[in-house]
C-alpha cells in the first residue's frame, strides 16, 4: 500500500474572504458550491474510524490538516466535536493542524486547538498594500487589519510557543521583497511559507510574462539575500529547503526534490479527493474516476487502487526536459498543477522552469561565495 503522510480534511467547503487568487473558488473549479457547507456530525464520525483504520493498516504516522474554505466557519462547538472524535481515534502524537486566514480566531478556538493539540498557521501576503491588492473580503476590502487581529490573539495566547506554528504568504512578484520580509519579522513568527502563485502553461501565472522570464526566480533571490544577510533570520521553508537540497540533502515540501508525499483530501461530504490544487488546471482535476467516499470506503482500499497510484506517480516529472536536467533533484519538477498545459496535460516542465534555475543557480553562487570566504 503507498503511504498517505497528510490527510487534508476540508470542514468547511465556503469562506468568508474572497481571495482573487483562490483555486478553490476563483479558477474554474465549481464543485464548491455543491458541497456541504460544513462537515457534518455523520461525516465526523465516518471519518474518525476511518482515520483510525488506516493508522492501524499502515502503521505510519501521517498529519492531519484542517482545510477549506476556511476552516473555522465550522464555529466552536462543531470543531469541538471533530478534535475529541479525531483524538479519540489517533495516537497523540499524531500532529493536528489548522490553516486559517486568522479572521475567525478566538479565545474558544484557541482554547480548544490548545486542548486538542492542534496548531494553527495564518495566512497573509504581507504589509496592508501587498495583501489587500488580493486578500480582500466579499465586500472587496482589504482583510489584512482583521488578520492582524487573530494573529495578535495567537500570539498572546498563553500557548502560543505550541499553537503558533506559522504564516503563510502568497509571493506577489511586483512587491519590494525588503518591506514583505521586514513586515514579516515584526509578527514574531516561527517560520514562513511562501508559495508561488497557481497558474499553468495554458493559464500564466500572475507577474510572468513569459515561459522564459524570470520574475519570481529574481523575487525569491533579492529575498535570498536578505535571509542571508540577516543574523536572526525569520525561518523561510522554501528557501531553506532549497538550499537543502542544493546542498545535498532532503526538503520537507512537496513539488521539490524528488521525495515522495502521500496527501488525499477529505471534502465536507466525505468524497475522497486527489491534492486540492489541481482545481486550478480545469474543472474536475482534482477527482478521481472512482467516487469514493469514507461513508462507503477504507482508506487503504484507496491507496491500493491503480488509480491512486496513478495519482502519486503523478509527482514526478515526465518531460524529457526534467528527465535530463542537471537540477532535477533539486526543482523536482516543481508541483503538477504548474507543469499543467491544455493539450499535453502535465507532460511538461514546470511554468516557473526558469525562475527555478535562476535561484538554484544563485543559491549555489551564494554558497561558493560563503564557502570562499570560510577558507573552505
Ligand atoms: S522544471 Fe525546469 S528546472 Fe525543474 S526539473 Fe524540469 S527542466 Fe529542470
Amino acid at each position: 500500500m503507498l503511504a498517505i503522510d497528510t490527510v487534508l480534511v476540508k470542514v468547511a467547503s465556503r469562506c468568508n474572504i474572497n481571495c482573487r487568487y483562490c483555486y478553490v473558488y476563483s479558477m474554474g473549479d465549481t464543485r464548491w458550491a455543491t458541497m456541504p457547507k460544513h462537515i457534518s456530525d455523520t461525516t465526523t464520525t465516518a471519518l474518525a474510524k476511518v482515520l483510525g483504520d488506516l493508522s492501524r493498516a499502515q502503521q505510519r504516522r501521517f498529519a492531519v490538516v484542517f482545510h477549506g474554505g476556511e476552516p473555522l466557519l465550522l464555529g466552536p462547538k462543531k470543531l469541538a466535536i471533530l478534535l475529541a472524535a479525531l483524538r479519540r481515534a489517533l495516537p497523540s502524537d499524531y500532529p493536528f493542524s489548522l490553516q486559517t486566514n486568522g479572521i475567525l480566531i478566538t479565545e474558544e478556538i484557541l482554547d480548544l486547538c490548545s486542548e486538542y493539540r492542534t496548531s494553527l498557521g495564518v495566512s497573509i501576503d504581507g504589509p496592508p498594500d501587498v495583501n489587500d491588492r488580493y486578500r480582500i473580503d466579499h465586500a472587496g476590502k482589504g482583510t489584512h487589519e482583521k488578520i492582524l487581529k487573530g494573529i495578535e490573539k495567537l500570539q498572546n495566547h498563553r500557548d502560543s510557543d505550541f499553537l503558533y506554528t506559522g504564516l503563510l504568504a502568497v509571493i506577489d512578484p511586483e512587491s519590494d521583497p525588503y518591506k514583505v520580509y521586514n513586515f514579516f519579522k515584526t509578527l514574531n513568527a516561527p517560520s514562513l511559507e511562501l508559495l508561488y502563485r497557481d497558474g499553468n502553461h495554458s493559464q500564466f501565472p500572475y507577474g510572468k510574462a513569459s515561459f522564459q522570464s524570470t520574475e519570481y526566480g529574481q523575487w525569491l533571490t533579492v529575498l535570498l539575500d536578505i535571509y542571508l544577510a540577516d543574523p536572526k533570520p525569520l525561518r523561510i521553508r522554501l528557501l531553506d529547503d532549497m538550499i537543502k537540497l542544493v546542498l545535498g540533502g532532503y526538503g520537507t515540501k512537496e513539488g521539490m526534490g524528488t521525495s515522495n508525499y502521500g496527501i488525499i483530501v477529505i471534502d465536507t461530504d466525505g468524497s475522497v479527493t486527489k491534492n486540492d490544487t489541481l482545481k486550478s488546471a480545469f474543472n474536475g482535476a482534482d477527482r478521481f474516476t472512482q467516487q469514493w467516499s469514507i461513508l462507503t470506503h477504507a482508506l487503504p482500499e484507496v491507496a491500493n487502487s491503480s488509480e491512486f497510484s496513478r495519482y502519486y506517480t503523478l509527482q514526478h516529472p515526465t518531460a524529457s526536459a526534467c528527465l535530463s536536467c542537471p537540477e532535477l533533484s533539486i526543482c523536482g519538477g516543481g508541483m503538477p498543477i504548474h507543469r499543467w498545459r491544455e493539450d499535453s496535460g502535465y507532460h511538461n516542465p514546470s511554468v516557473y522552469c526558469a525562475d527555478q534555475l535562476f535561484l538554484i543557480e544563485n543559491i549555489r553562487d551564494r554558497i561558493a561565495a560563503l564557502l570562499v570566504s570560510h577558507g573552505a
